[in-house]
């Protein structure tokens, strides 16, 4: 049987932090077939040096490989995170484009290149993962590796105007094409880019060598263990630590939000439609609690800290209004929690506000579905720009940018019976059960073994000799 080899920006190497349905799933597929996971190690050395590190268990090699302090201010922090992230959520107002963190970004792309090409077997399928090694297929093809090669963009593939508008976008979004297979959250993320790789060619934008293979474009939602969330939550309802969140309620229903602090979480709205909902109806004063966790991320990068700084005031500003001693209505916390707290929150809560203004998946709206009591079940209020929208039919889809539909509908969720509380649930649930995470991988993978077996680049490259880069 083939090997699978994963590569992704960070590996989940045993003995760390390796909690999450996706590096399980993904762990498991490695183990059915043996292989490797390939990736950075998350350290940046001063010095130049790249060394190698390996960890083995079982039949999976955990191989990774340190850049420099330089590297990862280029490719990662930079172009990454600055210039890549904010371009595929449609914000190009957000981009930050610099010839220096585009080179950087081609060469750490050429030096997975060169560490993994020496690594791979003839016969190995490889799946990498990500907007950060998006030149990663074009780069191995130059160093002769033949093998299918496919990827998973676990971030939106935005319109091709918009995708076009990218200074050399040919060099990044242009080069998915030297992959056999390109997997996408969403059908409307896959109609995005065969229409990018259309638009391209017929403005004869596509410069950095032919285009005349097509790789294979598909949609792989991607999903929870619903039953294991399911289970966490349950062991949660009879927690301490659950029993102090009630008890620090009061008589008060529970609204959470749950979103890493991102500007395409839509926080700032989702506040917005908060006060404007108590303005609106206010004799729920005092029977309606927002708690929003949102830990910090990239604090490096200058539009996350105007981020914070704006949230900051936006909730002390509606607290204000509307707080009584008894009662503050926004709970803002900037930490991780423990899963298992996450779900027993997610169960105790009336209603769920996921509300980004752009999200390739959202996994926060598949685990607060998956937390819920069947019997009494919270409602789902959700953005229709999360790619979860095309799965969670049972949830109330919103649109987050109008602040005073989104306060509606939060009026709207609470007044929702139980029989269709219910009903929503199930709806949403049986997606879920039907298409939850292990049905992600294999899909996946099907999908890759078949077209590894067809006539993708993966079998020009095989008869072509090697190009040097
Ligand atoms: P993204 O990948 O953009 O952060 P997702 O909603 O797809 O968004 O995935 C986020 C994951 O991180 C979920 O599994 C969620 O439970 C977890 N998570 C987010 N915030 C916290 C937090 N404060 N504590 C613990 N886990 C969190």
């Amino acid at each position: 049987m083939s090997r699978l080899v994963i590569v992704s920006n960070r590996v989940a190497v045993p003995g760390q932090s390796r909690s999450g349905g996706l590096v399980v799933a993904l762990d498991g597929a490695l183990r059915a077939t043996g292989g490797v996971w390939f990736g950075w190690s998350g350290k940046a050395s001063r010095d130049g040096t790249r060394g190698l590190n390996s960890t083995s268990e079982g039949n999976v090699d955990y191989v990774t490989m340190d850049l420099t302090e330089a590297d990862v201010a280029g490719y990662y922090d930079g172009f990454s995170n600055r210039t890549l992230w904010p371009a595929l959520h449609y914000r190009l107002d957000l981009v930050e484009y610099s010839r220096e963190t585009h080179v950087a970004y081609r060469q750490v792309n050429a030096q997975f290149a060169e560490r993994l090409a020496a690594l791979l077997r003839p016969d190995d399928r490889v799946w990498i993962h990500d907007y950060h090694l998006l030149p990663l297929a074009g780069e191995l093809r130059a160093r002769g590796v033949g093998n299918p090669l496919a990827l998973f963009l676990h971030v939106p593939f935005p319109p091709s105007d918009l995708a076009r508008a990218l200074p050399n976008h040919d060099s990044v979004f242009g080069a998915m094409s030297a992959f056999d297979l390109v997997g996408f959250q969403t059908r409307r993320d896959c109609e995005n880019f065969d229409a990018y790789l259309r638009d391209a060619a017929e403005a004869g934008e596509h410069v950095s060598g032919r285009r005349d293979r097509r790789p294979l474009t598909r949609a792989f939602p991607i999903s929870i263990d619903e039953g294991e969330f399911a289970r966490a939550a349950a062991r949660a309802r009879g927690s301490a630590g659950l029993r102090g969140l009630r008890d620090s309620l009061g008589g008060s229903a529970l609204a959470i939000g749950v979103d890493r602090l991102d500007y395409s979480k839509g926080l700032a709205e989702k506040f917005q439609a908060f006060g404007e909902f108590l303005r609106r109806h206010p004799a729920n004063a005092g029977g309606l609690t927002l708690l929003q966790v949102a830990p910090l991320s990239r604090s490096g990068v200058r539009s996350y800290r105007e981020l914070r700084r704006e949230l900051e005031q936006i909730a002390g500003h509606i607290n204000g209004e509307h707080a009584n001693p008894q009662w503050t209505p926004i709970r803002y916390v900037n930490r991780n929690l423990g899963r298992q707290t996450l779900a027993g929150f997610f169960s105790a809560s009336r209603l769920g506000l996921v509300t980004p203004l752009r999200d390739g998946m959202n996994l926060v709206a598949k685990e607060y579905v998956a937390a819920q009591d069947p019997d009494d079940p919270g409602v789902l209020l959700l953005s229709r720009f999360a790619g979860a929208a095309e799965q969670l039919g049972g949830a109330l889809l919103v649109n987050p940018y109008d602040i005073g539909g989104v306060a509606n509908a939060i009026a709207a969720a609470l007044r929702l019976d139980v029989a269709e509380r219910r009903e929503r649930h199930l709806q949403s649930l049986r997606s879920l059960q039907e298409e939850g995470i292990h049905w992600w991988t294999s899909s996946f993978l099907q999908a890759l073994e078949s077209r590894a077996n067809g006539d993708g680049p993966a079998a020009a490259a095989r008869d072509a000799p090697p190009r040097r880069p």
